[in-house]
């Protein structure tokens, strides 16, 4: 079956969803950001369970509609950074495009879930926005998940962005692998080895369960082009916030050779209050970790605030 396939039989029904994962959670159909899960995932699911950590991550909840001082519609402070329609340009040398609104699943904690997409196709603007401007180095393919467009759009873009001469770094940040592996085709793997610009590859997964052989085996293939695979994950309370469960992922990461790039704590977006973990909590956790696997398998504890010139470090 071919990807696009795979991802026309996410489930996106309540009735669908609870037939697949013999849950009765009909709490509220009226949620903000709709439901969206890869079958791949919700087979992870294990059946009945409230308290799965896949569950927690992609399953709407009337809690989401509650609201809670702090939490805000945009809370990284993207609307201000937008410098063209799909752009953001918050740090030096490096521009984001938000190349598309579509994802292979819909993350309950997603600080970008009430982005105003801009609705016009292709990337005119911000291409000769980045031509224009010679002290950037790094374009980062974001979205909305980049690996939704197709092989075609997606060659189109790195042709043009290939051609700008500044330009020495392309990255895609990207979740699909996650959810539909089956996206990393050898003709994606043969449009990233042409690539000129040095590739650099950063996923997002929460949960070890999330890598199964499949999943492993498509990074694997993106890691023999010479691209390196880094992971960001997300502190999220009843998700990953218990050291073996933390041990579990960066060591999984680091059994395949991905690195823990960050983790980092929740972004408070409106409705995603019950997944926050305190700082207090992470710094322990992080601390503990140190002290059980390498070095390198250890994230860098990260918060994104509004306005600032990086991200900041949780010490
Ligand atoms: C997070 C982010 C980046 C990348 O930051 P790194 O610390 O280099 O990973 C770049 N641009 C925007 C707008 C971001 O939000
Ligand atoms: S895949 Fe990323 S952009 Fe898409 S819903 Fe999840 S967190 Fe948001």
């Amino acid at each position: 079956m071919t990807w696009q396939n795979i991802l026309r039989q996410n489930i996106t029904s309540w009735e669908q969803l609870c037939a697949f994962t013999e849950i009765d959670l009909i709490e509220t159909k009226n949620v903000n950001f709709p439901l969206n899960l890869p079958v791949r995932l919700a087979q992870k699911i294990e059946k009945g369970n409230l308290e799965d950590p896949i569950l927690k991550q992609f399953v709407p909840r009337a809690k989401e509609n509650e609201k809670s001082p702090f939490y805000q519609v945009d809370p990284v402070g993207d609307q201000p950074s937008r410098c063209a329609p799909k752009s953001l340009k918050k740090y030096e040398q490096r521009i984001l495009l938000v190349t598309t609104q579509a994802c292979a699943m819909h993350c309950r904690y997603c600080f970008r879930q009430n982005f105003d997409y801009a609705k016009q196709k292709g990337f005119q603007e911000e291409i000769s926005q980045i031509k224009g401007d010679t002290t950037l180095r790094e374009v980062i393919l974001s979205g909305g998940d980049p690996l939704s467009l197709s092989d075609r759009v997606l060659k189109e873009l790195i042709d043009d962005l290939s051609s700008i001469p500044h330009l020495k770094r392309l990255r895609f940040h990207t979740r699909f692998p996650i959810g539909i592996p089956e996206r990393i085709t050898p003709k994606l793997i043969a449009l990233l080895k042409e690539c000129p610009l040095q590739t650099w590859f950063v996923i997002h997964c929460n949960h070890p369960r999330e890598l199964d052989t499949d999943v492993l085996q498509a990074l694997k293939a993106i890691q023999k082009c010479g691209i390196p695979v880094l992971n960001q994950a997300v502190l999220l309370r009843g998700v990953n916030d218990t050291i073996e469960t933390l041990q579990g992922l960066c060591e999984t990461l680091a059994d395949n050779g991905i690195h823990s790039y960050y983790l980092h704590q929740l972004d408070r977006v409106q409705g995603a209050a019950h997944f926050e973990v305190s700082q207090k909590e992470g710094k322990r956790l992080i601390e503990e970790l140190r002290t059980r696997i390498a070095g390198y398998a250890v994230p860098t504890y990260v918060q994104e605030i509004a306005n600032k010139h990086s991200k900041s470090v949780i010490f």
